[in-house]
């Protein structure tokens, strides 16, 4: 089974990719979405986090993301605490997923693809871009939030360039038709 890794900085649209992938019948494991349900209930994770960020990391069982978010998008040093924390029972969950799964491929998708590392285990790399000023108007259009924290965010991953330069195909997300005949085309093609 092939791991094809779908990266892109904040607002590049890698979800809103990684939806026309699976529309296409191509398995997803959306690794920001996976490691929320972890940290929100393997008890393992919830102890370690609790001792690293404090008691505030959880209010009445329920994981405290604004609490943590505020941190560790500050602190590139909490962040790597938190990854290092989160990212080795992430890793377990994948092999056990991936290992549930029967087509020739499947999608691993993943903001920090490359800032943690894992895009060594994959066997070919799809890095979704757009624009920087159009991520930032999608996110604070999403978020809700200012454009300093979608800066804030930016400032801890990699550069459009960085990841071009390691990836085997790159999708640009400006025009969404577009950027569907593009995921078309690598599906047609045996990987
Ligand atoms: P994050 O890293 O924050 O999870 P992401 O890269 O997964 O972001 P999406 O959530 O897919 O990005 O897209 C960000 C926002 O931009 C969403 O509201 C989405 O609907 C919108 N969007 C994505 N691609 C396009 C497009 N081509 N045209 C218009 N809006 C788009």
């Amino acid at each position: 089974m092939k791991i094809i890794g779908l990266t892109g900085g904040i607002g590049s649209g890698k979800s809103t990719i990684a939806k026309e992938f699976a529309a296409r019948g191509i398995p997803v494991y959306n690794s920001d979405d996976e490691a929320k349900k972890l940290i929100a209930t393997n008890a393992q994770l919830r102890q370690r986090i609790t001792e690293t960020f404090g008691e505030n990391a959880y209010i009445n069982g329920q994981y405290n993301k604004a609490y943590i978010a505020q941190i560790v998008f500050n602190d590139a040093n909490q962040l790597a605490q938190l990854n290092a924390i989160v990212h080795p029972a992430l890793a377990v969950h994948f092999r056990e997923w991936v290992q549930q799964q029967n087509t020739p491929y499947v999608i691993k998708e993943a903001a920090i693809l490359f800032e943690s590392g894992s895009y060594k285990d994959c066997d070919f790399i799809i890095s979704v871009v757009a624009p920087e000023d159009l991520r930032i108007a999608r996110v604070i259009a999403r978020d809700h939030c200012t454009e300093a924290q979608v800066k804030a965010r930016m400032a801890q991953q990699w550069t459009d360039a960085q990841r071009i330069a390691l990836s085997n195909a790159v999708i640009e997300n400006i025009d969404l038709e577009k950027a569907k005949q593009q995921v078309e085309r690598i599906v047609k093609c045996e990987l």
